[in-house]
C-alpha cells in the first residue's frame, strides 16, 4: 500500500514538474514587451491564465484599463479617476466614428454596439449591458459612465440646449438618490450596492425605469445636514447613530446635497422631502432605542429617551409606540392573546420596524423615479438594459444576505455560460461542424444545490419556515447534510463548532453560518407594527401603509408564509426572463487588488477573479469559434464571395488567403465567421458604400 502511495506521489510531482515546465516554456515564446498592445486577449498566444495575467499586468502598469476578451471586455479598475478616459469629447468620437471598433478597447465600444443595434435597420432588438464582478470592481461606477454615455448621446440629438440638460439631469439625477438610499459601506467597498438594479434606457426619448429586486440598509446620509435641519430632524452632531458607519464626514456631507438636488430634478417637492428625510431621522432614532430588561415578569421592558425621539418624528402615539415594541398579539382561535416580550425580541420588533418602513420608502421612490421619467409605457419600443448588481460576497460570517447575493451572481453567470459557451459549442455540433471540445465550468450542480427540486437549500429553508416552529440551527444541519451531501457542490468543515455548510460557488467557496437563517427567511411583521404605521400622522407614513397589502405574520396564514427567498427568487426569475429576451454584452470587471490602492496589481488577486468567471475558456471559445452566423445566406457562393474579399485584401496585407479556411465555415444551415472576418468584411463594406457616394 505504501509503496503504491509514493508511486503516485511521484506520479503526480513528476507531472505538476511536466505541467509547469511547459508553462515556462510557453511564457517564453510570448514576447513580453509587446504584451500591452495586446488589445483583444484572444490574439495572445498561447493563451493560459499565465499569458492573460501577464497581459491585463502589462496594460494595467501602462494605464490601459479595458481589454477585450472575444465577446466580452475586460474593465481593470484603476482605483482613481483617469480624467481623461471619459470626457465628453471621448465620448463623441466613439458614438461618431464609423467603427468604433477599431478603437481602442474601451466601454464605449460595448454602449455604441448596443446603441446600434437597438436602432438597427434591419432587426432592431432589445439590449442589455450586463457587468459582472466582485464587490468594489468597478459595475456601479460603469453603469453610471454608461448612462452618462446615453445621456450625451440622447441629448447630442436633440437641438434645444434646455432639453440637452433636463435629459442629462433626468437620467443622472436617479442615481444619487439610488445610491444615497440603496448602498452601504462595507469591508470590501465603501459605497457598496445592496440592491440590483436593472435600468432600461430607451432612446429616442430617453425614458428611464428602474427595477429593484433586493435590498436591506440603513441611509448614510445625515451628517451633511444644516443646523437647522439637524434640530428639526433631532440629530445633535455629538449623537452617535447605532445605524450609521463612522465614514468619512466630508463625503457624507456632499451626498446629502447631491441628493437633495437629484430629488429637486426629479420633481420632489420640499415638503415631501423634508417628509422623507424626517421619516429617515426618525429610524435613525429608533435605531438607538434600547430595551431595559423588565423587573418582573408582568411587567414590559423599558424603552429610552430614543423612543420619544422616534415617536415625534415618524408622527404616531408614544404609547402605542412602546407597546408595539414590547408586547406580542397572538390570536388564539378567534380571540387575541398578549404576550410580553423579552429583551431580545423587543430589539427583533425594533429592527424588524425600521426595516419594514424603509423598505417601503425605498419602493416608493422607485416608483416616484419610473413614474417622473417614464410617462407613457404605452410608447415604449425597443430598449437598452444595464445591469448593476451587487457583486459576489464572502465575508468571515455569511448569512441568508450573502446567500441570496451569491446565488443572483451564480444566475448570471449561468446566463453568461448558457449565451455564449454552453450555446455555442452545442450550435457547432449541430451544425456539423469540426469541433473540439473547449471544456468549461458549468454551474448547473451549485444551481440545482441552491435552488433546485425536490430538495435544495432554498426548499428546506422554506419548508422549516412553513412549519412555524422554534429553528433550531444544528437539527436543521443534519437535515441538510442527510439531504444534500450527494451533491458535490456542498460540503462541512468537520472542526467547525457552529451549524454551517460551505457552498462552492463558480467564484469561490463561501461557507454560511445557519445560526439565524430561519429567522431572516421567514421576515416576519408583526401586525401591530402595520396599524401603528397606518394611523401615523405623517401623510407620507401613512400612504406607504395605507393599501394593506402588507404581508404580516399575523394576517397570513402559515401555509401562505411568502419568505425573503421566494420573493428574492421571484424578482430574480423575471429579471432573467427579461436577461434572456435581449442581446447580451458582458463585461468583467476585475478588482485589481482588495485594499482599492490606486494603480496597484496584485496577481494572485486578479487570477483568482479571472478563473472565477472563466476568462481563459470564454478567450478560447472566442479565438477559435465563429461568433457570427448568418441563416440568411447559404452555400458555398458565400464562400466564394469572402474569397474575393480576403484575396483583394490579401494583395495589400499580410494576410494569406487561405486564411479564409479558418475564417468561415458552411454549416447545415448557416454560415459561421469569425468576428475578424466579420470586422474585415464591415470596413470593406464602408468602404464600398463611401466610393459609391462619392461617385
Ligand atoms: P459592489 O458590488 O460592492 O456594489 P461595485 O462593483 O459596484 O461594488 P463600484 O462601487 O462601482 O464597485 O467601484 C468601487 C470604487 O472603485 C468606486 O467608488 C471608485 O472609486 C472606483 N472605480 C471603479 N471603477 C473606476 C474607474 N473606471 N475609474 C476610476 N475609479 C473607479
Ligand atoms: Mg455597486
Amino acid at each position: 500500500m505504501q509503496v503504491n502511495g509514493l508511486k503516485d506521489r511521484a506520479q503526480d510531482l513528476r507531472k505538476s514538474f511536466i505541467d509547469s515546465l511547459e508553462e515556462d516554456i510557453r511564457d517564453f515564446l510570448i514576447n513580453e514587451a509587446e504584451l500591452h498592445t495586446y488589445d483583444d486577449l484572444t490574439k495572445v498566444n498561447p493563451v493560459t491564465p499565465s499569458t492573460v495575467l501577464k497581459c491585463l499586468q502589462a496594460r494595467y502598469s501602462a494605464k490601459v484599463f479595458y481589454t477585450h476578451a472575444g465577446c466580452t471586455l475586460v474593465a481593470l479598475n484603476p482605483f482613481q479617476p483617469i480624467p481623461d478616459l471619459y470626457s465628453l469629447d471621448v465620448m463623441r468620437e466613439y458614438h461618431s466614428a464609423p467603427q468604433p471598433q477599431e478603437f481602442k478597447p474601451h466601454i464605449f465600444i460595448v454602449a455604441e454596439e448596443a446603441y446600434r443595434n437597438v436602432q438597427g435597420q434591419v432587426e432592431p432588438m432589445n439590449q442589455s449591458l450586463v457587468y459582472s464582478g466582485e464587490s468594489g470592481a468597478g459595475k456601479t461606477w460603469t453603469s453610471r459612465c454608461l448612462m452618462k454615455y446615453y445621456a450625451t448621446v440622447a441629448a447630442s440629438s436633440q437641438k434645444c440646449q434646455d432639453t440637452v440638460e433636463k435629459i442629462e439631469r433626468r437620467v443622472l439625477g436617479s442615481n444619487p438618490i439610488m445610491e444615497a438610499f440603496g448602498n452601504a459601506c462595507t469591508l470590501r467597498n465603501s459605497n457598496s450596492s445592496r440592491f440590483g438594479k436593472y435600468i432600461q434606457l430607451q432612446l429616442n426619448g430617453s425614458v428611464l425605469l428602474s427595477l429593484r429586486f433586493t435590498h436591506e440598509h440603513e441611509p448614510e446620509m445625515m451628517k451633511g445636514a444644516t443646523g437647522k435641519q439637524r434640530l428639526e430632524w433631532m440629530l445633535p452632531l455629538d449623537q452617535d447613530f447605532a445605524w450609521l458607519p463612522h465614514a468619512e464626514k466630508t463625503l457624507e456631507e456632499d451626498c446629502l446635497q447631491e441628493t437633495v438636488e437629484a430629488m429637486i430634478n426629479l420633481g420632489i417637492d420640499e415638503s415631501k422631502r423634508t417628509q422623507i428625510f424626517r421619516i429617515l431621522a426618525g429610524l435613525l432614532q429608533l435605531g438607538n432605542v434600547d430595551f431595559r430588561p423588565a423587573l418582573e415578569e408582568a411587567q414590559t421592558c423599558d424603552l429610552d429617551e430614543h423612543s420619544k425621539g422616534t415617536a415625534d418624528l415618524l408622527q404616531v402615539p408614544l404609547d402605542e409606540l412602546q407597546s408595539c415594541l414590547t408586547v406580542r398579539t397572538l390570536r388564539a382561535g378567534k380571540q387575541n392573546v398578549l404576550k410580553l416580550c423579552s429583551q431580545s425580541e423587543c430589539s427583533v420588533r425594533r429592527d424588524c420596524l425600521a426595516k419594514v418602513i424603509y423598505a417601503q420608502l425605498f419602493d416608493w421612490l422607485v416608483t416616484f423615479i419610473n413614474n417622473s421619467m417614464c410617462a407613457d409605457r404605452s410608447m415604449w419600443c425597443n430598449f437598452i438594459g444595464l445591469l448593476d448588481v451587487y457583486g459576489f460576497e464572502c465575508f468571515l460570517l455569511n448569512n441568508l444576505e450573502q446567500l441570496c447575493i451569491n446565488y443572483a451572481n451564480e444566475k448570471l453567470q449561468q446566463h453568461f455560460v448558457a449565451h455564449y459557451l454552453k450555446a455555442q459549442q452545442e450550435e457547432y455540433v449541430t451544425e456539423g461542424l469540426q469541433w473540439s471540445f473547449i471544456r468549461y465550468q458549468d454551474n448547473q450542480g451549485c444551481l440545482d444545490l441552491i435552488e433546485g427540486s425536490p430538495s435544495s437549500i432554498f426548499s428546506l429553508l422554506n419548508e422549516e419556515c412553513r412549519l412555524n416552529r422554534a429553528s433550531d440551527a444544528k437539527q436543521f444541519c443534519v437535515r441538510l447534510q442527510k439531504e444534500l451531501s450527494h451533491n458535490a457542490s456542498i460540503s462541512w468543515d468537520k472542526f467547525s463548532k457552529q451549524p454551517h455548510f460551505t457552498v462552492a460557488h463558480y467564484a469561490d467557496k463561501v461557507s454560511y453560518q445557519i445560526e439565524g437563517m430561519m429567522e431572516k427567511n421567514k421576515d416576519p411583521v408583526p401586525p401591530e407594527l402595520i396599524s401603528l404605521l397606518q394611523n401615523s400622522q405623517d401623510s407620507l407614513l401613512h400612504s406607504l401603509f395605507a393599501d394593506g397589502d402588507h404581508e404580516s405574520e399575523g394576517l397570513r396564514g402559515h401555509s401562505k408564509v411568502v419568505t425573503v427567498i421566494s420573493k428574492f427568487r421571484n424578482s430574480l426569475e423575471s429579471l432573467m426572463k427579461i436577461l434572456h429576451s435581449t442581446t447580451p454584452h458582458y463585461t468583467r470587471c476585475i478588482k485589481p487588488n482588495p485594499d482599492c490602492r490606486p494603480l496597484t496589481f496584485k496577481r494572485e488577486e486578479v487570477i483568482t477573479q479571472l478563473e472565477a468567471c472563466g476568462i481563459v475558456e470564454t478567450i478560447n471559445i472566442s479565438a477559435a469559434g465563429f461568433p457570427i452566423s448568418n441563416q440568411a445566406v447559404l452555400g458555398s457562393a458565400v464562400e466564394d464571395v469572402l474569397n474575393v474579399v480576403l484575396k483583394r485584401r490579401a494583395s495589400n496585407s499580410t494576410l494569406s488567403p487561405d486564411d479564409n479556411n479558418n475564417m468561415v465555415h458552411c454549416g447545415r444551415t448557416k454560415v459561421f465567421l469569425t468576428h475578424s472576418l466579420l470586422e474585415m468584411l464591415e470596413v470593406h463594406r464602408n468602404r464600398v458604400r463611401s466610393q459609391k457616394a462619392f461617385c
